[in-house]
């Protein structure tokens, strides 16, 4: 027999202060409904919460989609669950990519079988749409559009509704992340047009990470019918899922995590008692008040000004400072955590979050007050 020892008896996580790329900070009201009794997937009780959850997911989305639901899996599977069930092999897809949700997006693509057509810009500016209609017109049979919203490693949001709308004039259907935007910035999906949106529970909705809240318009849904191949997913085939999560009887297609749906909820419940709008400005005044701060501590900003997010805060680490030491300090002498470079930016920049209940003017007061120390060391 072998005999299990473990030295962390009962796991207590340090107290953090999360202002990275998500996750953000957890209100204690959504920790304490995740923390109620567990009940059974098809319990009567929590399929009637999760009918709830998703209308309050269709107004967290501003969309009359049916087809709304949280998939039981992080951001990443939400980005999968849309490309697996909307490319069949040959299909073309146009891609933009102005960072690494972008590549990652492009990287569905090639496995789903898709012809990928790639719109490139430069990491850290917003997708720019005259590109887009450039590569519309060149491909004129691209049956799929897809870019990020607010792209998390950059700090860069697209114009969503002018993007959505070159895609249409040319009969394309739109795939939109919106994994970092969703409760942070406007996200109209109806009003703009996706056809196809997936968004994480830990970021701007302030839950924990783990589940990906979707919506699929009735455009969408028919191209996923009319498929001559079974979506090479089964878990996330979504004519399967629907059977779980949709109509009068309700069958078992996978054990939902049934906990952090009831934190799901609860943190969209706090959405709507806030509202949208006010949630909005709240990100916006919030993003002000940092950024003054950190322009007179004598950071600069990667993203133009009008293309930046609220919610995520892109500096340049100053000349002569170590980024990773500064980091490391800010977690152990200040429970601070920010977010580093990616990819072309790695060790370049840092990432400051104000996403969900991180926004708020404590936080602030803490960051500016650590990266001082930390800068003018
Ligand atoms: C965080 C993020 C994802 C991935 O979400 P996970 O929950 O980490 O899988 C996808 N896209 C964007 C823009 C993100 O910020």
């Amino acid at each position: 027999m072998k005999v299990a020892r473990p030295e962390i008896r009962s796991f207590q996580p340090p107290v953090r202060t999360l202002m990275g790329p998500g996750p953000s900070d957890v209100p204690p009201r959504v920790l304490s409904a995740m923390a109620r009794p567990t009940v059974g997937h098809l319990d009567p009780a929590f399929v009637g919460m999760m009918d709830e959850l998703k209308s309050l997911l269709r107004y967290a989305f501003q969309t009359e989609n049916e087809l709304t639901f949280p998939v039981s899996a992080p951001g990443s599977v939400g980005m999968e669950t849309c490309f697996v069930n909307l490319v069949s092999p040959g299909d073309k897809v146009i891609v933009c990519i102005n960072g690494v949700f972008g590549q990652r997006m492009a990287e569905n693509v090639r496995r789903a079988g898709g012809v990928l057509v790639i719109v490139e810009d430069p990491w850290g500016a917003p997708v720019d749409p005259a590109k887009v209609e450039e590569a519309f017109a060149a491909n004129p049979d691209a049956a799929l559009f897809a870019f990020v919203h607010a792209e998390t490693s950059t700090g860069a949001l697209s114009d969503a509704a002018t993007l959505a709308a070159i895609a249409r004039r040319y009969g394309a259907l739109t795939i939109m992340d919106c994994v970092t935007s969703l409760g942070g910035v406007p996200v109209l999906l109806d009003a703009w047009g996706i056809d196809a949106a997936y968004s994480g529970s830990q970021k701007c909705l302030s839950s924990t990470p783990g589940l990906s809240p979707v919506s699929f318009s009735p455009a969408a849904v028919e191209r996923i019918r009319a498929r001559k191949t079974p979506c090479p997913s089964w878990f996330q085939d979504l004519s399967l899922v629907l059977g779980y999560w949709s109509g009068a009887k309700r069958t078992y297609h996978h054990t939902a995590p049934v906990n952090p749906l009831y934190g799901l909820h609860e943190s969209l419940v706090m959405l709507a008692e806030e509202g949208l709008e006010a949630a909005w400005q709240r990100h916006r005044d919030n993003h002000l008040q940092l950024r003054a701060g950190l322009e007179a501590l004598g950071l600069n900003f990667v993203v133009r000004e009008d293309a930046r997010l609220p919610q995520l805060n892109t500096v340049w680490v100053p000349e002569g400072i170590d980024e990773a030491a500064a980091r490391t300090r800010l977690l152990q002498e200040f429970g601070l955590e920010i977010g580093a470079g990616l990819g072309v930016l790695a060790g370049k920049v840092w990432r400051i979050g104000l996403m969900g209940h991180s926004s708020r003017q404590a936080n602030i007061a803490l960051c500016l007050a650590a990266l001082k120390t930390v800068i003018q060391r």
